[in-house]
């Protein structure tokens, strides 16, 4: 069944286009990722699903439900959390989750997921002491607390240390793993990468590509990558005739040769061939950042 479906999606701000024909589908029980630059028109996207913004044009539909005439319904089959929500600093834990609660006819069991989310010790914690990582876990607290269908994250991860990211990666996991599909805007591309069934790369206000994070990477213009350390120097005239070579660079006695499955056969056979021995030779594949970099031209760091 399909979740979220966004048709033609057009929304501009005083004559300048934020999103300019967006269309994606996310499937019931999918963690979608929506990736791309700053600016590229994610938030606005997830803001038009979430019914936080009327789109110009365009049709968005959550479980069957129009966000701006169908309101009651998609709060009840949505949870939210926006990039860089804040909660009153006074405001404890327990006392969020149980005025969150209150917003809906049969709220989760307050005490369950504050344990799923490591929050028990913290019930009596206020909102402005809590670290990065529990003010997340709070707010997805917050998103789930209503026993949505379908959740939104926007830069869940932001701001976070590595481990908190981590573990917010792992909660994303979890979160799916309890029948809850998940439409998650990043910057970070590793966590794309490992977490997200598809991804919708976005740029400019438009779809730059969508497909499966292997499907996105296998788009790279250079899938693979060469370096290595030659005994005898290695003529990069002769590696750029390699099959499918992207380009070859030299620095520090050491050769980068960018290319495809097809370069890294021939490099072997021409290293047998010219009796040339390789140190330190390494092999790697293209990343999610190569991909979108090659498609966005930007690199989403
Ligand atoms: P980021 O990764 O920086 O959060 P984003 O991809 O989420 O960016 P949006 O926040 O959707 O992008 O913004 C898209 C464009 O619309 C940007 O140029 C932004 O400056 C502009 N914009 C966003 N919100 C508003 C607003 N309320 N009023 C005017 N312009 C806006």
């Amino acid at each position: 069944m399909t979740a979220i479906e966004v048709r033609g999606l057009h929304k501009s701000y005083g004559g300048r286009k934020a999103v300019d024909g967006i269309s994606f589908d996310v499937g019931e029980g999918e963690i979608f990722g929506i990736l791309g630059p700053n600016g590229a028109g994610k938030t606005t996207t997830v803001e038009c699903v979430a019914g936080l913004r009327r789109p110009d044009e365009g049709r968005v539909r959550v479980f069957g439900h129009d966000p701006v005439r169908e309101r009651a319904e998609v709060t009840r089959v949505l949870g939210v959390q926006l990039q860089e929500s804040e909660l009153q600093a006074k405001l404890t834990v327990g006392e969020a989750l149980d005025l969150y609660a209150s917003f809906y006819e049969r709220p989760a069991d307050r005490r369950e997921l504050a344990g799923r989310l490591g929050l028990l010790p913290h019930l009596g914690t206020r909102f402005g002491k809590l670290s990065g990582g529990r003010k997340q876990r709070l707010l997805i607290a917050l998103a789930l607390i209503g026993g949505p269908r379908v959740v939104v994250l926007d830069e869940l991860t932001t701001g976070l240390d590595p481990r908190a990211r981590r573990e917010a990666g792992s909660l994303v996991e979890d979160i799916r793993a309890g029948g809850v599909t998940v439409l998650l805007v990043t910057h970070f591309m590793e966590e794309a990468q490992r977490l997200c069934d598809r991804i919708a790369v976005i740029d400019g206000g438009r779809v730059a590509a969508l497909d499966t994070p292997a499907g996105l990477i296998g788009r790279a213009s250079a899938a693979k990558e060469i370096s290595f350390a030659a005994d005898t120097p290695l003529d990069p005239e002769a590696l750029r005739a390699l099959p499918g070579t992207v380009s070859v660079t030299v620095a520090d006695g050491r050769t980068v040769v960018a290319g495809t499955d097809g370069t890294v056969n021939a490099f072997v056979s021409l290293l047998a061939r010219r009796g040339v021995t390789a140190r330190r030779l390494r092999v790697t594949d293209a990343t999610l950042d190569d991909a979108s970099l090659d498609l966005t031209g930007t690199a989403l760091r």
